[in-house]
């Protein structure tokens, strides 16, 4: 019996190759299109992205959203907040509600009445990725309801696609339903009255039945159910709930494909392999791991799908290494009667830019080394052909593939012999507690020499960094990127920019001023432009949430620092004002975390690097008498594993490459960072071996509870608690900045208190922060009279 090989795809990007459904999305919202026009454009990218899956036996369906898979799994599912339900409004007009806190404002309600705006739903992210995805709100009476139509739809219109696309001869794709599994949907959920999740799985099931049930009616054959929580460290009460959920199930009159991603299975295996769904896939990028054990317990019946291309990353996949495990396997399942074998992308494309092709600028030597979605797909077709006819007959790809992998392999810029003597020096056994990762006295030492040197007041001011990104900014570096506007008319007018800043604050009265970063796009690709090993792309985009894009920098060799990177824009902001000026620096790990990085080498190995580049550039700025430096961390928490039992090694390497980073300077450089969340608990330990002399973090919106951990650790170092949220256009008054920074001395000692913004400013009007700042710098005033 000989063993079928077909292949599939988990997803798609939606966001398309130029960031249309963006583009539609925001037109839609601020009213200038219809909601027809976005539908017809969402129809469009839809039709386009299967085209560029011809040559799949299967395609994804329901894959694509308007803003959230998860959220559109609870319209699905009748599930949205109350608040939001009973208003008879176009579902995506829901969606944009439950999302946003309100929709386009040419949408109405019943009789044309406007809608009022309600809290958005919480976002939280989508596993160990930077996407995000809307959090389903239950309570104990939370009640379900089939609406199947948005998939229903796009199956109709995804089989009208395969018939006009793709000749009948050939086998056409199959047009396959992608839902979110009903274990992993209550666990992205939250509970809004402290009822048990899980009671809800009995309610929750009946209406997957029915969703089953009414696709098997529209002559589906297989579905796709999405259950990554299968990656994460489940409770026997979890575990349990993915038996009850699929043996209720499989009474259903389709296959169901179980996928797995993001990781290994680990203790989770035996339940996902002897689950009763017709077959499962597992990421054997992350999860290669699993790979072993899984054969050994593979029930034959089953057809086994493997992720073998990285869906998360962006390098070509090595077909020839991946063959030479791949084809073991496949003999291996060939004895079995009727053996089938999938292969597809690790998970979702969605993590991973469109189209290579579209790169006309990207770095020459670099360009060939990579994959994007399209052309993980390519490789994917190779791998196919390989596996069923024999590597000659692919011979040609894989000479060219391993010619770039080779290529990639012994470069000399991606291993540069001056990074690696200096990572082995540093390399000591444990770097923090080196002179590479320690200051020279502890922080209560420093900071009465710190005191001494700034003679700031009690509750200094400052801000997080960024002012206003202002259109007249935005358009200069576009014009200037397009080659429009002159280097030096460049420079000139950010130079203007930054002076503005800093005259601002000092009439403002803040006592720590920043220059503004008039001059940086975006706090990693600005440093990534400056490193060697980094490479930039036009097109790299990658959605976060909604219509908010990233295009996260291409981190691929050893990082070398050519020179200094801030050092000239710090000493001309300085030379407007008497006031200490900021150095401001992104830290190594979250430059790691917000880059797609190369996987050639632990992580750790790639952050230390980093850490030594930044820590070149706060000792150049330190040279230059900037006497407060900031490093900011906005990604230390993003970047923890999967599984909590992982965590305290990433923790560990992060915290070194921190300090490696930030540790070098004298008593006297005062080092601040900054972090732009408010779950603290779980890795206060590791904040505070950090060892900054100042750390600003956001509490506005937690109303300074957040204050509690830090009390409860005895945080030893200053905090500066973010004061007003700088999300919202709202300008705070004095007395509610005052009111929350009593709130604060109540958890922490005054002396060691700050007062600044959640975060930077630049997504906010100069009108907004003006006034904001004054209330601010008012409050730390009363405060100063009144202690
Ligand atoms: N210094 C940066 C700014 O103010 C910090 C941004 C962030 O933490 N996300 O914009
Ligand atoms: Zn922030």
């Amino acid at each position: 019996m000989t063993l079928q090989i077909q292949l599939h795809s988990l997803g798609f990007p939606r966001i398309g190759a130029q960031r249309e459904l963006k583009f539609a999305l925001e037109a839609y919202w601020r009213g200038e299109a219809s909601l027809a026009t976005l539908k017809a454009q969402g129809a469009r990218l839809r039709r386009l992205h299967w085209a560029r899956q011809a040559g799949l036996d299967f395609w994804p369906v329901g894959d694509f959203s308007f803003y959230d898979h998860v959220l559109d799994m609870g319209l699905t599912l009748g599930h949205v907040p109350e608040r939001f339900a009973g208003v008879a409004l176009d579902p995506l007009d829901t969606a944009f509600r439950v999302a946003r806190g309100r929709t386009a404002p040419t949408a109405r309600g019943p009789h044309g009445a406007p809608l009022p705006d309600a809290p958005a739903a919480e976002m939280t992210k989508w596993f160990d990725t930077n996407y995000h995805c809307i959090v389903p709100e239950f309570h104990a009476g939370t009640t379900f309801e089939l609406d199947a139509s948005r998939l229903v739809e796009q199956l109709v219109e995804a089989r009208q696609v395969a018939a006009e696309t793709c000749p009948p001869v050939e086998g056409r794709p199959q047009p396959r339903p992608v839902i979110l599994g009903p274990v992993s949907y209550l666990a992205l959920g939250k509970s809004k009255d402290g009822s048990d999740r899980l009671a809800l799985l009995e309610r929750l099931l009946p209406v997957y039945t029915r969703l089953l049930q009414t696709l098997a009616d529209r002559g589906v054959h297989w579905v796709q159910v999405d259950e990554p929580i299968l990656a994460t460290e489940l409770g026997a009460d979890w575990k349990h709930a993915f038996q009850t959920a699929y043996h209720q199930l499989k009474a259903c009159p389709v296959k169901l494909l179980l996928t797995t991603y993001f990781g290994p299975l680990r203790d989770n295996l035996h339940l996902a392999v002897n689950l009763p769904v017709a077959g499962l896939h597992l990421d054997a990028v992350r999860g290669r791991e699993d790979l072993q054990p899984l054969l050994n317990l593979w029930p034959k019946h089953k057809v086994l799908s493997l992720g073998v291309v990285d869906g998360r990353n962006v390098w070509k996949t090595d077909l020839n290494a991946t063959l030479d495990w791949l084809e073991p396997v496949a003999e291996r399942l060939e004895g079995a009667l009727g053996g089938q074998l999938w292969l597809a992308p690790s998970c979702s494309l969605l993590h991973v830019p469109v189209d290579l092709d579209t790169e006309t600028d990207l770095d020459s030597e670099v360009k060939p080394w990579l994959a994007f979605a399209q052309q993980k797909l390519q490789e994917l077709q190779v791998l196919g052909q390989a596996l069923r006819e024999g590597r000659a007959a692919v011979a040609a790809a894989l000479q060219a593939n391993q010619a770039a992998c080779q290529a990639r392999r012994t470069s000399a810029r991606v291993h540069h012999p001056v990074v690696r003597d200096a990572v082995h020096e540093a390399l000591g056994a444990a770097v923090s507690s080196t002179r590479w990762g320690q200051r020279q006295s502890p922080h209560a030492v420093r900071a009465q020499v710190q005191a001494q040197q700034l003679q700031l007041p009690l509750y200094p001011t400052t801000t997080i960094g960024s002012f206003p990104q202002t259109l007249a900014i935005r358009q200069a570096r576009s014009e200037h990127k397009a080659g429009r506007l002159s280097d030096a008319a460049y420079q000139a007018l950010m130079a203007a920019e930054i002076e503005r800043a800093v005259r601002e604050q000092e009439a403002l009265g803040l006592d720590v001023l920043v220059h503004g970063e008039a001059e940086r796009n975006d706090m990693v690709e600005y440093f990534g432009e400056q490193l060697e090993g980094f490479a930039i792309s036009r097109f790299g985009w990658v959605q976060s949430y909604g219509s908010r894009c990233v295009k996260p920098p291409i981190l691929f060799g050893d990082i070398r620092r050519p020179q200094a990177m801030t050092v000239a824009w710090t000493r001309l902001a300085q030379s407007f004002t008497h006031k200490p000026m900021k150095g401001m620096l992104t830290g190594p790990v979250t430059l790691l975390n917000w880059s797609f990085v190369r996987d050639d080498q632990p992580r750790a190995d790639t952050c230390l690097q980093l850490a030594l580049a930044v820590r070149d550039e706060v000792l150049d700025l330190e040279r230059a008498g900037v006497r407060i430096i900031q490093i900011d961390e906005a990604a230390l928490r993003e970047g923890l594993p999967l599984r909590q039992a992982d965590w305290p090694a990433y923790l560990r390497w992060a915290v070194d490459a921190f300090r490696v980073a930030a540790n070098g300077v004298a008593d006297a450089t005062q080092i601040h960072t900054h972090m732009c969340y408010s779950e603290f608990n779980d890795i206060l330990p590791a904040i505070a071996e950090l060892d900054a002399d100042v750390i600003t973090i956001e509490t506005s919106r937690s109303d300074m509870e957040l204050l509690q951990a830090f009390e409860h650790f005895d945080y030893p170092n200053q905090i500066g608690p973010g004061v007003y949220d700088i999300h919202s256009p709202r300008v705070p008054t004095q007395a509610q900045i005052e009111q929350l920074m009593r709130k604060a001395a109540e958890r922490i000692p005054a002396e060691r208190l700050w007062v600044n913004p959640d975060c930077g400013l630049k997504t906010r009007q100069w009108a907004e922060v003006i006034p904001a700042l004054r209330h601010m710098v008012a409050a730390a005033q009363a405060l100063r009279q009144a202690h």
